[in-house]
């Protein structure tokens, strides 16, 4: 099969002579970022998240090997109290000079209602992991995001998503949640039972209490069929909110400066496994850099030798559980934006945000992502209420990102975008208030059960104000 990578490569190969002094133009501004000491002058180890955009030296760091465990250290913590997935945020949820509490040792299945399609699972429960996990006692979550590193409890604390018309993010799917309070008390909530907690906590930013049991609704398990075409961007455009609507899962990535999306499709099947094949995105990706590094200043170039490139490229057909195939591996570090648009005004910014891009920021070769996301009720909750259409912008982790909030984040915002909690935005409690009709009240309730801001890091406080 020819791959992708050699197409592309032939592709830029073509004009390749004579370009190395624009490739050492951009080796130099893509040189590796600076980095921190591995201790500060108190000798307290650095924690960066997953990007290194965002870094801390916790004085304390504990990971509790049990909820009652949990509950006898946070009365005493030293504050910030910050809860860490697996740091895959880029945004700075985390970082604390206090204590960065992992819940690596709370994972696992509690217990599972056969017939209901439910159980409960320890907070710190990889993604990764709750996926085999489920599939044990014949369950799957109903959809994931692009990866499956993050832990449940990170995930939801963030609104975390995946795509498909109809299927909402990670949260909408929890009918319970167990919390430990900063005051070390411990407080079950459900639609029934602590409402206001509840619908606050579910998308919490880690702000309501430490997560230490979920209950999820998930389903039976399935098989799904996937499927990754090259396409045209314009033609795809035109087609996105019919077609959005003809698989269960559909989302897109508009590689820049090609005229070329891929357009990727999970369907449920009874075909025969056919497990994917070795990860071509990481190639690709770096293939799309070499495209930029050649052809930045001559667009045209850069058009045609990525079409040539491309025009023989066939579909990649994948055949397994949802589990195996939703998400992907994502070995290139970048840093990522993404803003939750009310459905109707999703295409029209986006082709705003490519003319952007296209126009004004040839150094971008990371694709654009669209997906759609069903509404659901939390009060954090980027989708509260509507359904959404993502758009997600993305930078190497060595290259200037400063693009995302000048050139993008005014049309994402100017389409009433709500932010992805995790991922880089600019907003503060202000402008939050405007865009969650429900922000006053979960702020209500934060303070309630954090009377002393004991959970709030300076990200934090700029956020619930
Ligand atoms: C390569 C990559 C791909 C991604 N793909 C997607 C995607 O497809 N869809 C999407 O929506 N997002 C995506 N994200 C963003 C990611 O899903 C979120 O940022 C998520 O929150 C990360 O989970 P984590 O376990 O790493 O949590 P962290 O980043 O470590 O923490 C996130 C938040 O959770 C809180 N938290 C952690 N544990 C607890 C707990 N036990 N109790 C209370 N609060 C807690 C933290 O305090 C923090 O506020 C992606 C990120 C990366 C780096």
């Amino acid at each position: 099969m020819s791959t992708r990578r050699k197409v592309l490569l032939g592709g830029a190969g073509l004009l390749a002579l004579g370009a190395a002094g624009l490739v050492g133009r951009r080796e130099w501004l893509s040189r590796e970022p600076d980095l921190l000491p591995p201790l500060d002058a108190a000798g307290r180890a650095l924690w960066s998240n997953w990007a290194g955009t965002a870094t801390a030296y916790p004085a304390v760091r504990a990971a509790p090997a049990s909820e009652a465990d949990l509950a006898t250290l946070l009365p005493a913590a030293k504050a910030p109290i910050r809860p860490v997935g697996s740091g895959h945020s880029f945004t700075a949820l985390v970082p604390t000079e206090g204590t960065l509490l992992s819940l690596d040792r709370l994972e696992g299945l509690v217990r599972h209602d056969a017939a209901a399609y439910t159980a409960t699972i320890r907070a710190g429960t990889r993604l990764s992991a709750l996926g085999p996990l489920l599939a044990g006692i014949g369950q799957e979550m109903p959809n994931l995001p692009d990866i499956n590193k993050q832990t449940l409890a990170g995930g939801l604390a963030t609104g975390t998503h995946g795509t498909g018309k109809g299927f909402m993010a990670l949260h909408g799917e929890v009918t319970e949640l167990r919390l430990v309070l900063p005051d070390g008390g411990i407080a079950q909530c459900s639609r029934n039972w602590r409402p206001e907690l509840f619908h606050a906590a579910r998308v919490g930013l880690g702000g309501f209490g430490v997560l230490s049991e979920v209950t999820l609704q998930n389903r039976p398990l399935s098989r799904v069929k996937k499927v990754v075409t090259l396409v045209d961007t314009e033609e795809l455009l035109r087609k996105w909110p019919a077609l959005a609507g003809q698989h269960r899962n559909a989302e897109f990535l508009v590689l820049p400066f090609t005229g070329k999306s891929a357009l990727i499709t999970h369907d449920v099947t009874t075909d025969p496994v056919r497990p994917r094949g070795p990860d071509q995105d990481a190639d690709t990706l770096m293939d799309l850099k070499r495209l930029r590094d050649l052809f930045e200043f001559t667009p045209a170039l850069r058009r045609r030798a990525a079409q040539a490139a491309m025009a023989e490229i066939p579909p990649e057909i994948a055949i397994d559980e949802g589990w195996k195939l939703l998400s992907n591996e994502r070995p290139v570090r970048f840093k990522e934006m993404e803003y939750h648009l009310p459905i109707d005004q999703q295409v029209a910014a986006l082709r705003e945000v490519i003319a952007r891009i296209e126009r004004d920021a040839p150094g971008v070769f990371f694709p654009i992502e669209a997906r759609i996301i069903a509404p659901d009720d939390a009060w954090l909750s980027p989708f509260y209420l509507r359904e959404s259409g993502s758009i997600a912008v993305h930078a190497w982790y060595k290259e200037d990102h400063d693009w995302m909030f000048k050139l993008i984040e005014p049309v994402l915002r100017e389409a009433g975008g709500r932010p992805h909690w995790g991922k880089l935005h600019s907003l503060g409690a202000a402008d939050l208030k405007q865009l969650y009709p429900m922000f006053a009240e979960a702020q209500a309730v934060r303070r309630k059960v954090d009377s002393q801001d004991r959970m709030m890091n300076p990200f934090l406080t700029r956020i619930f104000g």
